[in-house]
């Protein structure tokens, strides 16, 4: 039965007037098949042998069904629960059953664990990919996967921590029920660092931990007391989070349940009143004498959780990416059915330009994160994709979370009113877009993180350059760009003032340097031309007048 958010079939024409030059329902959208920047960088990034399964997942996730499942979790979203009918702590949400219907689409195709799950060259990269086609059409349960996904290195630095939690983890199943976790079928996992007095500086957390008993360090049981202020997807089974010992700040495993089969001590105060994101529930939540287990060494807190917050990291960058490419698409439906002024839209010429901007924008998202995920995914066995990973990620994370605001708000422009009414997905993607910038390290803390990279590691700077210098020789404007960051790379004069600056040209050079060596000539071309020229602004639809739009946008519609 269609929801009351369905698209209907009009059945009549209105008394008034026939309804013409409206587009029509998209239907089900074929996510992978029609876009061509992500299907070349599958097999170039190394993932080809995953095509069919993400192939087969692009058509799921982009099914109307799928649509209409998100449409109706974000519209009735989650609602606190904490206590029973006969008052008894539960520390609940309950949530629309589209957004379960949503959580068992991901987990039964490996979403969050399909990486781990195909230990070879490229499963990152596939990884990436699986999630990139979901979060086109619902980044609520974006949130859980990617914690899911992320926790795993962390865990495995305990073994002992890692055999009890990941065989859970890792089965592909969905288990909604609020039991311990063994008794479950699969379970996924979250993260709470954020307290009241500092979400950035964790450094000034102030939740407290004793040992339980007389054994202490990794793997020891410790009782924690304090609060964290930003808990989302409460519902998992088990949390990481900092918290002090006598011997510095410290990460744990926090279960729901207690190993003796009673609740934890996680009081759930309140959900936050968000504005995206909405289907996800992220609360508020009191540690009371909470039961948790220390992971990695006692006083290397950050350095243990740190891989989990770049996992997140990672996921932020294509998480951006998709509601890019899916405002793009939008766009490019609308525009291509609607006319005005006796031309489609699609014809003006200066919505050409807009389009084209929105569509190499796009590709350069996807193109950067894609090769990112190549160089997690190879970080274990070759230092200079470590090397490579490691500052590429904060790059990634700052610009394309930076970007996917004003990309989004473009698109939505492209459909006139219509696009900013709640019937389309517009609005729901214009407000998811700015989240991904600010947790897991907000645009300042990225650009930062950049430079602590190139601080910490010898290796960062030169594998950055030398993964941008391959395209030298292609383009004057992109030669000069990366001369121009050498020279403010080994000026170190208040660096750290200028570290949007420098964040933001190594991004673009980045992202410059992939499509010379990989996108078709029209793409990288109106890319260097407009990004790298002299009076680039940001705003989109600036392309200068020789530029190949046909080109351009046929292979955003997935023209080939
Ligand atoms: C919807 C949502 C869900 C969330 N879910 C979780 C969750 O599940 N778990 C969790 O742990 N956290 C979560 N967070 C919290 C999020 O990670 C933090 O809000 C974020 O890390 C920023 O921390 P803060 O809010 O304390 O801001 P602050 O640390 O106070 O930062 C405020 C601003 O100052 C900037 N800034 C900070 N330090 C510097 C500096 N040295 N130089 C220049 N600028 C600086 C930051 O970039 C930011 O723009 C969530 C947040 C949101 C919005």
């Amino acid at each position: 039965m269609n929801s009351p958010l369905s698209p209907q079939k009009p059945i009549a024409d209105l008394p008034t007037h026939e309804v013409i030059n409206m587009p029509p329902h998209m239907g089900d959208q074929d996510l992978f098949a029609t876009d061509l920047a992500l299907r070349e960088g599958l097999d170039r990034e190394g993932a080809g042998w995953a095509k069919d399964h993400v192939a087969a997942f692009g058509k799921l996730a982009g099914r109307e069904q799928t649509l209409d499942w998100a449409n109706q979790a974000n519209r009735y979203g989650p609602e606190i629960q904490a206590f029973d009918r006969h008052g008894m702590r539960i520390n609940q949400v309950s949530f629309h059953p589209g957004y379960h219907d949503l959580m068992d689409l991901a987990i039964v195709n490996d979403l969050p664990t399909f990486a781990w799950n195909n230990p070879r060259q490229g499963n990152h990269v596939a990884h990436g990919a699986l999630s990139y086609l979901l979060n086109q059409i619902e980044g609520g349960v974006l949130c859980p996967t990617a914690m899911t996904y992320s926790v795993v290195p962390t865990l495995r630095a305990t073994p002992k921590v890692a055999d009890q939690w990941l065989p859970k983890l890792l089965t592909r199943q969905y288990d909604r029920r609020d039991i311990p976790a063994p008794a479950k079928t699969g379970i996924t996992m979250g993260m709470f660092m954020t307290e009241k007095q500092g979400g950035s500086d964790v450094r000034a957390n102030t939740t407290r931990a004793v040992a339980a008993g007389p054994e202490t360090g990794p793997g020891a049981p410790y009782i924690l007391d304090g609060h964290k202020f930003f808990c989302s997807a409460p519902m998992c089974d088990a949390f990481l989070t900092l918290a002090y010992t006598d011997n510095g700040l410290s990460c744990f495993l926090i279960p729901r349940w207690r190993p003796d089969g009673e609740r934890n001590g996680l009081f759930l105060q309140r959900l936050k009143d968000k504005l995206g994101n909405r289907s996800n529930a992220s609360g508020e939540m009191e540690l009371v004498a909470a039961w948790a287990v220390m992971v990695g060494e006692e006083g290397r807190g950050v350095r243990t959780i740190i891989e989990m917050v770049n996992g997140n990291r990672y996921y932020c960058a294509f998480g951006s990416a998709a509601l890019m490419r899916q405002g793009l698409v939008q766009a490019l439906h609308h525009t291509s059915h609607r006319s005005a002024f006796q031309k489609k839209l699609l014809q003006q010429p200066l919505m050409r330009n807009v389009l084209a901007d929105l569509a190499i924008e796009s590709e350069a998202a996807t193109v950067l994160w894609m090769r990112l995920g190549r160089a997690i995914g190879q970080s274990d066995t070759d230092p200079a994709e470590a090397a490579l990973a490691r500052i590429g990620t904060g790059i990634g994370k700052y610009w394309i979370c930076k970007r996917a605001p004003y990309h989004v708000y473009e698109a939505m422009e492209c459909h006139g009113g219509p696009g900013y009414v709640e019937e389309s997905i517009m609005p729901r993607l214009y407000r998811e877009a700015p989240v991904n910038s600010i947790w897991e390290g907000s645009g300042n803390i990225m650009c930062l993180d950049v430079l602590r990279a190139m601080y910490k590691s010898e290796a960062a700077a030169p594998a950055f350059m030398a993964e941008i210098e391959q395209a030298r020789g292609d383009n004057p404007l992109f030669d000069r760009l990366t001369d121009e960051l050498n020279a403010e790379l080994s000026d170190p004069a208040d660096l750290e003032l200028r570290a949007r600056r420098v964040a933001g040209m190594m991004a673009v050079a980045l992202q410059a340097s992939l499509l010379i060596r990989h996108a078709p000539n029209a793409v990288s071309d109106a890319f260097c031309r407009s990004r790298l020229g002299e009076r680039w602004s940001g705003a989109f639809g600036v392309l200068p007048k020789d530029t190949d739009f046909e080109t351009i946008i046929r292979r955003a519609r997935g023209i080939e």
